[in-house]
């Protein structure tokens, strides 16, 4: 890749930024179409989010990714949000159109794309086990695909009751619980989708579920990607239940990040190759 005066800039700003393999997989669809753009992981703190946003807009960036902990407080720096950003409250996405900063959640996009191809069951209920941003991208997901029922589990269950709340403010059903009754509730669900951090590197071998809660032919989504077969996968496929990683969301709402910055179809097999080669060298690294 030649980096030159021309070249476009896109990046991810979060804290920590470290292990996002986010700069591999764009880098990987940029050089496969020939674009001369770059994208680059900044950690910005809390206290220097606004300076972060002005000075990138300053610059010309031609987009960016926010992660955690910005997806919502950037919203207030933006020029403008569109409906996924605004539905959802929350941005991962941030593109330069003429100069203004408009917010999107393509995290909604990536559970949808997802989630396409599977024969959902949509008349029995849907639960997401979290009530963080992902949670709300993931049940807004679910409800554009046409579920009209969601059950929502949380540690902290003022968050779920929040996240029902809104659910239930567009006219479906939602009910909220604590995690103690999880693997009863799950036993009365279609879709399971994990939306906390429970099973990711360095603690791979935790699950909140296992194969005796988890229903046959049910579908499990997990959204954690890292290691790309999470625990809660293996138990799901152990109970005959298909699963999906959050690889898949995590590629296609990177690739939707991607076409909004380029206007250029994202090259989707590249992107997953990147991914994958980048965590088994982080998985390398890590056991050596
Ligand atoms: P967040 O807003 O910080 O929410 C974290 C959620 O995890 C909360 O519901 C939290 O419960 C729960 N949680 C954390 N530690 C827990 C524990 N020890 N026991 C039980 N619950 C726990 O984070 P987020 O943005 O929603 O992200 C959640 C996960 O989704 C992360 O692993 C993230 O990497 C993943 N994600 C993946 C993709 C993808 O593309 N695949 C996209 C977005 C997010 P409390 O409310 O009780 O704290």
């Amino acid at each position: 890749m030649l980096i030159n005066a021309s070249t476009k800039l896109c990046c991810l700003i979060g804290c920590p930024v470290a292990h996002s393999v986010s700069p591999q997989m764009h880098n990987a669809a940029f050089k496969a179409l020939g674009l001369n753009y770059v994208y680059l992981a900044f950690e910005v703190a809390v206290e220097d989010l606004e300076k972060a946003v002005r000075g990138l807009k300053a610059i010309g960036v031609a987009g960016f990714n926010v992660t955690i902990p910005h997806k919502i407080n950037v919203m207030k720096y933006l020029d403008e949000l569109d409906e996924s950003a605004e539905e959802t409250g929350a941005v991962n996405t941030v593109a330069s159109e003429d100069g203004l900063l408009i917010g999107y959640n393509t995290d909604v996009y990536g559970v949808m794309k997802a989630l396409e191809g599977f024969n959902l069951p949509k008349t029995k209920p849907a639960l997401i086990i979290g009530a963080g941003g992902a949670a709300r991208a993931a049940a807004n997901a679910l409800m554009k695909i046409g579920f009209n029922e969601i059950v929502i589990a949380n540690r902290t269950i003022e968050k779920a009751r929040q996240l029902a709340d809104w659910i239930k403010s567009t006219g479906r059903k939602a009910h909220f619980h604590s995690l103690d009754r999880l693997g009863y509730i799950a036993r009365g669900c279609g879709v399971i989708i994990n939306a906390t951090s429970i099973g990711m590197l360095p603690h791979a071998n935790e699950t909140l579920l296992t194969s005796k809660d988890i229903p046959e032919n049910s579908i499990v989504l997990d959204l954690v990607y890292n290691p790309p077969k999470t625990k809660l996968l293996r138990e799901a496929e152990r109970a005959g239940a298909k699963i999906i990683s959050g690889i898949e969301v995590l590629i296609h709402q990177g690739a939707r990040a991607f076409e909004l910055w380029t206007r250029c179809k994202a090259p989707i097999d590249v992107m997953r190759k990147a991914v994958l080669a980048a965590l088994e060298a982080e998985y390398r690294e890590s056991s050596s």
